[in-house]
């Protein structure tokens, strides 16, 4: 397809129509696919060919998926996965081998932190980590072993940011690859490729869904990466089932829409809640307050659809301002049409020490609230509600 505007691609590059002439794309509930001749079949089995062999390899909605993601990113090619772990762990399984290091922001989703330093030590990968707040670290990591710098920006929970431009070109000076989790800004915000970044990670439940149904994940990037992560997720089998590649290649269709209208409730709600005094912090990426709103307004189309807010009196004040909303709900979920608020420090991050979460700004206090599509006076209501 030729180069057109974000939304366009976002809606128009599908699938092209089968014989049947549907409008909408169809659902391809095939486990396989069959081939004319034996000569047809030995040629796609030995990728002379692209055609569909199985679902566990590719499939039609897949690729519709993949194809869209790719151009959304900016990136040559990509694999679709059943989760955003699975994409995030197929991707490390395929590039790393036994004595890698990996360089890592510490404020990494809790399922990731989890594989540097409870599993990889099994498999004699080691992992340094580095404060996002300290990018000059980086550089000081890195090892003869290292193989990649891999980070997320703005980070879960903190909303802290860093420059991806200057990351990659460390990553450039000593040829490592740069991975980046792109899951909180969506591409539509932000797009890691366009500043050097090798491969881009996504928990495509988040949101490129939107609407909290289906789990999904997706990896794109350079193509000769992808092609190891892709043989090698063909082999192990975390894929994408061909139903959930349809809602979430039908829900990219108003990503664009969804996520003006994210950041605008967001910025609203962050804005009238920094006058609130029961507020130690309110923190987004918009706000002429936040310590990186340079990066942000360098590198983000907009804020994003995520706040957090630190209430006075920490665990206790905590609890009772979550106990206490009643629109929105307590949930660990973000990215959906429904506004979701988690305190982190008694959830997402229970299995971090206090001083581990400290290092990576997650206080007692701190609320995460995913700021729907509702109506932005009624979010602020029922959060300055429970407020009082
Ligand atoms: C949710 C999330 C993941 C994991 O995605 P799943 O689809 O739940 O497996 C990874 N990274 C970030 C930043 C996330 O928010």
């Amino acid at each position: 397809m030729e180069k057109k505007h974000f939304e366009t691609n976002a809606i128009r590059a599908q699938l092209e129509r089968s014989e049947n002439n549907e409008h909408s794309v169809p659902v391809y509930l095939t486990s396989s696919f069959v081939f004319d001749t034996a000569e047809d079949m030995r040629a796609a089995f030995n990728e002379e060919t692209d055609a569909h062999i199985y679902s566990r390899y590719t499939n039609p909605n897949n690729s519709e998926f993949v194809n869209k993601v790719c151009l959304l990113e900016g990136a040559e090619a990509g694999v679709a996965m059943a989760s955003g772990m699975a994409a995030i762990y197929t991707t490390f399984m395929a590039l790393l081998k036994s004595g890698d290091h990996v360089v890592s922001c510490s404020s990494v989703f809790g399922a990731t932190h989890a594989l540097f330093t409870k599993y990889f030590p099994k498999l004699n990968i080691s992992h340094s980590y580095f404060n996002i707040k300290n990018p000059n670290d980086i550089e000081k990591l890195i090892k003869p072993e290292t193989r990649f710098i891999y980070l997320e920006t703005p980070t879960n929970p903190a909303i802290e940011l860093i420059d991806l431009e200057f990351v990659a070109a460390v990553a450039k000076k000593h040829k490592v690859l740069l991975i980046v989790d792109n899951c909180f800004a969506s591409p539509y915000l932000q797009q890691p490729i366009k500043w050097g970044a090798d491969l881009v990670v996504h928990s495509a439940t988040k949101y490129m869904d939107g609407q909290g149904r289906v789990l999904g994940g997706v990896v794109v990037g350079k193509a000769d990466l992808i092609k190891e992560i892709y043989l090698y997720g063909r082999l192990t089998g975390p894929s994408l089932s061909p139903f959930n590649a349809w809602v979430l290649s039908k829900s990219l269709e108003t990503l664009a829409l969804r996520m003006e209208r994210h950041c605008e409730n967001a910025l609203y709600v962050a804005e009238a809640l920094e006058k609130n005094a029961a507020l130690e912090n309110v923190s987004y990426p918009f706000l002429k307050s936040h310590p990186h709103h340079h990066i942000a307004k360098k590198q983000m189309k907009l804020g994003g659809g995520i706040i957090t807010i630190t209430v006075k009196g920490g665990y206790e004040a905590a609890k009772k301002f979550l106990d206490k909303l009643q629109m929105i709900k307590i949930s660990p979920n973000l990215g959906d049409a429904r506004s979701i608020a988690t305190h982190p420090a008694s959830s997402t991050h229970c299995k971090l020490s206090e001083e581990e979460r400290l290092s990576v700004g997650i206080t007692p206090g701190l609320i995460r609230i995913s700021i729907g599509l509702e109506n932005k006076e009624d979010i602020l209501n029922d959060i300055q509600q429970a407020l009082k």
